[in-house]
């Protein structure tokens, strides 16, 4: 049974209003309500100022954070307004209410540097409620891959790596030039250093840039890029760019090949979803992940987040679906492309010209 609970302190009857709301539909919908001190709580959903907006100190990598924070002024702009607090928070999504005389507007605002609006009908509390409670449902009820498992035994000719590498290197520049690594916000100049360093380690948050790429290297090993490293200069064999060699199911964890003097860094989050591709079709020889977005594209339909099993099954299966699953562009909803390709140029002579650095939010 996946659990919940409430942090922070309710600062007005109006924030009272919006917890009980929430507390209603989740507990409609099965999921049990906790003390925010407990361990392996699914959900939490943390009350915090704008002024200065405290975390909650997740006990478990699999907790999702949902901070929730008011203001009564309309900001000029929602994601300027709200990124910062929602990286400030630690959390992997924010609620912002705008609460002004007239009006109430609901604005969620994503790591992927998005944002959504929920609207209010004054009298139509439960229909409001439900919305929240349906772009909160994929968070409650997903799983991260989170293990990586580290094994020493990369072969030396590979340490400084191989042909596909500097192709996967090439294409990280190529992708900077094209600006589509965004990092509009420096999120180290944001947060304390202290907040940085537990940002980095936290699952999911902290990249400096977003998107991944990688390329098979022979039958399902692939090498790809590491977590929240700066992909316009992927360097270091075991850092920046690591190999994948096999994917343990029961311990949900990816096994990854390193040198054997490297401290290895994560490999990106989106490893499952590239690892279930790649098995599944021989052909395809690459894969990229960008925030951006093209016209006339299929799209997953929930908005699972990243590194999650069930975005990589969705993703997976849409590729599946498609004309041709090893030239296929799938759109993952409010959040960007997953492309395939034979290699990571057929990738780009695809794509060139056709991409809309703006996600579209809906
Ligand atoms: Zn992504």
């Amino acid at each position: 049974m996946a659990s919940y609970a409430f942090s922070g302190e309710l600062q007005n009857s109006f924030q009272q209003w919006f917890a009980e709301g929430l507390h209603r539909k989740l507990s409609f919908n099965g999921y049990q309500s906790a003390d925010p001190s407990q361990e392996n709580i699914r959900l939490v959903l943390n009350f915090a100022e704008p002024a200065s907006p405290r975390p909650y100190r997740r006990k478990a990598q699999a907790t999702y954070v949902v901070s929730i924070v008011e203001t009564d002024e309309m900001p000029d702009q929602v994601l300027k307004a709200g990124y910062p607090l929602l990286i400030r928070s630690l959390s992997n999504l924010l609620i912002y209410l705008v609460r002004t005389p007239e009006s109430l507007d609901t604005y969620f605002v994503t790591l992927e540097q998005g944002y959504y609006h929920v609207p209010y009908q004054i009298g139509r509390e439960d229909a409001y409620f439900e919305q929240i409670f349906q772009r909160l449902e994929p968070l409650a009820s997903s799983n991260l891959i989170i293990n990586n498992d580290f094994h020493p035994d990369l072969p030396e000719d590979l340490w400084e790596g191989d042909p596909v590498t500097e192709q996967i290197r090439q294409a990280g520049r190529k992708i900077e030039a094209m600006n589509l690594w965004p990092a509009p916000f420096p999120i180290q100049d944001i947060l304390p250093s202290e907040d940085f360093r537990h940002v980095k380690r936290l699952y999911g948050i902290g990249g400096l840039s977003y998107g991944n790429l990688s390329a098979r290297r022979e039958d399902s090993q692939f090498w790809m890029s590491g977590s929240g490293v700066n992909k316009g200069d992927l360097k270091t064999i075991g850092q920046d760019i690591l190999l994948i060699k096999e994917f343990d199911s029961n311990r949900n964890t990816m096994l990854l090949s390193v040198p054997p003097q490297i401290q290895p860094r994560r490999v990106s989050v989106d490893a499952i979803e590239h690892w279930m591709i790649y098995t599944e079709h021989p052909q395809v020889g690459a894969i990229v992940h960008i925030h951006a977005w093209m016209e006339g594209i299929p799209s997953t339909q929930v908005n699972y987040p990243c590194g999650t099993v069930e975005l990589a099954k969705t993703v997976a299966e849409l590729v599946r679906e498609s004309d041709n699953p090893s030239r296929a562009i799938i759109g993952l909803k409010n959040h960007g492309l997953t492309i395939t390709g034979h290699d990571l140029d057929d990738i780009f002579e695809r794509i060139d010209g056709r991409i809309i650095p703006q996600v579209p939010m809906t």
